[in-house]
């Protein structure tokens, strides 16, 4: 049988913007399967839970045969190996990314040398745009249009005015 050449897309994915979908695609011409593998990242405090950015993802990324999207909650190095996987996919959006990437593919090389790194340029529409920004805009309530698809724009909205409701709820 041909060894198959596994890719891994690592990130928080709070929520998935159409940057990392379209590293995402882009991704997939470089390999026979994608892991879109979702960290759990507690550390960050993310706004939807590991099950809710799995379900987002899954959703998204539905009509896709060679991708799989699943959580870990390990070293990504040990997670590669679990999959048989040989490449890490990043994104790269403006150079304030640079170092904390070179960084961590420094790490994982130190940690595995038989894993690589390879990074993508970000789609140049998407340069500017992080989750963090966007969960920012979605709690001013401002058009998330140009940066989610939109069933994330939902989801968000879905959240923001939950906990709106709840804060109001508190303030009785
Ligand atoms: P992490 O917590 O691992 O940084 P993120 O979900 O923020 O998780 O990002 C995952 C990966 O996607 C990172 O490599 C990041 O640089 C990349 N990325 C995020 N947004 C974009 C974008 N707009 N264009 C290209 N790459 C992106």
């Amino acid at each position: 049988m041909a060894i198959k050449h596994i890719g891994v897309y690592p990130g928080t994915f709070d929520p998935v913007t159409r940057g990392h979908l379209d590293i995402i695609e882009r991704g997939l011409r470089l390999f026979d399967l994608l892991i879109v593998a979702v960290a759990e990242s507690q550390s960050k405090a993310p706004l939807f839970d590991a099950e809710e950015r799995l379900e987002i993802l899954r959703a998204e990324l539905k009509g896709y045969k060679n991708i799989k999207v699943e959580s870990f909650d390990c070293l990504l190095i040990d997670y590669m190996r679990q999959k048989q996987a040989t490449t890490v996919l990043r994104g790269l959006r403006v150079i304030s990314d640079f170092e904390y990437e070179f960084q961590m593919a420094l790490i994982n090389r130190k940690l595995d040398p038989s894993i690589e790194t390879v990074f993508m340029m970000t789609g140049e529409s998407y340069a500017s745009l992080s989750s963090r920004f966007i969960k920012e805009i979605a709690r001013l309530g401002g058009d998330l249009d140009a940066f989610v698809t939109p069933n994330v724009a939902k989801r968000l909205k879905d959240k923001y005015g939950l906990s709106r409701k709840r804060q109001k709820g508190a303030l009785k």
